[in-house]
């Protein structure tokens, strides 16, 4: 089986966003693939935490995971900090890689901006080399495959450029891992400001739907959601973001395609759109809110984790010493 490997920063509650981009694919995967998941709190620090919110969100996103259907048998799920090596080899590749490209990245301009206008003073260095230390999470493994949103493909690309250079100029050391981003290119909007994505660091608690919103909360987001006066469904990002978001978050859930979708709608108003929406969101919602609350009050989540880490330790450990050997940084070798 080929390697996969994706993460998920705990900077907020799991969103409807992470969920349809990317936790939904990675449970359809963890048949076909050697599938890797972590939870990524290294880089959830790379902007300002409060150390109770952190852990809390941690072990939410832990125990939404494998509510959400991931298999502790099949996949390897486990918390980045666990293992110790991935900050080893992101300062390595820190200092394989360049201030220029790493400022090419998108997230970090837009990040550093919101960053800055949070915290008034700062841009933590950690913001920018955050593409290194994912490139060491990724590269680490082997892992052929990364299932991502399009949000994180430049961050990808940057990786597959780090590790070829190193291939290059030392040894073969890194498989060359390729982003795998889903045919219809998920990115779910923002329901108050559907021309940024949905993002669970946002501010805005009322543009996003999260996987623990109770059904009464998500049925009053969807009803607020933001459209456009035309009262015509027709599946348009460009031009009708609200009400294509809509369209696409229902036809992702209903496992049809957009022109399904807009075929069930012709002759229909925004209100049916909303109704069908709210409906199928708290279908699919509320068994994995039900799941997860049995799982977070037990001791399996932690076990699973502890677990998982210690498996991937090992990995991690042959890895780091492969490149060490390569760089010259073993003493005696
Ligand atoms: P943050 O605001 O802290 O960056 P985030 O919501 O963007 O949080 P990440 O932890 O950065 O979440 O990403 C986890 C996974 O979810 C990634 O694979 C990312 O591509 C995907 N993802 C995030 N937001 C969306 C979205 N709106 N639509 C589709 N996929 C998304
Ligand atoms: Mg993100």
């Amino acid at each position: 089986k080929e390697k996969m490997i994706t993460g998920i920063t705990p900077s907020g509650e799991m969103t409807l966003g992470n969920y349809l981009g990317a936790i939904k694919r990675c449970v359809e995967f963890q048949d076909e693939y050697d599938l890797y998941v972590f939870i990524a709190n290294l880089h959830a620090i790379t902007i300002p935490q409060n150390k109770e919110i952190l852990r809390k969100n941690t072990k939410e996103i832990a125990a939404l995971y494998f509510a959400c259907g991931l298999d502790p048998q099949k996949s390897t799920v486990f918390l980045q900090s666990d293992v110790l090596e991935h900050a080893q080899l992101g300062w390595i590749l820190n200092t394989q890689s360049s201030i220029g490209e790493l400022s090419r990245m998108t997230q970090f301009k837009d990040k550093s901006q919101k960053t800055k206008a949070k915290t008034k003073d700062y841009i933590p260095a950690g913001l920018f080399t955050y593409p290194t230390l994912m490139a060491a999470d990724i590269l680490m493994y082997d892992a052929k495959y990364v299932p991502v949103g399009i949000d994180q493909k430049q961050h990808v690309e940057l990786t597959r450029d780090i590790a070829i250079r190193v291939n290059n100029k030392y040894s073969e050391v890194f498989k060359i891992p390729e982003p795998l981003i889903s045919e219809n290119k998920i990115k779910i909007m923002d329901l108050q400001d559907p021309s940024k994505k949905m993002s669970k660091s946002s501010t805005n608690p009322k543009a996003i739907i999260y996987m623990l919103d109770p059904p009464k909360v998500i049925a009053a987001k969807i009803k607020a959601a933001i459209t456009d006066s035309e009262n015509l469904i027709k599946y348009d990002p460009k031009h009708k973001p609200g009400v294509s978001n809509l369209m696409m978050i229902y036809a992702i859930l209903k496992n049809i395609t957009i022109k399904q979708a807009e075929k069930h709608w012709t002759g229909k108003n925004y209100k049916d759109l909303k109704d069908d929406v709210t409906e199928v969101l708290i279908q699919t919602l509320e068994p994995i809110q039900t799941r997860y609350q049995q799982l977070y009050n037990s001791k399996d989540v932690e076990q699973w984790l502890e677990q998982a880490a210690t498996k991937a330790r090992l990995e991690a450990h042959k890895k780091l010493n492969k490149v060490q050997n390569a760089l010259g940084l073993n003493y005696n070798r």
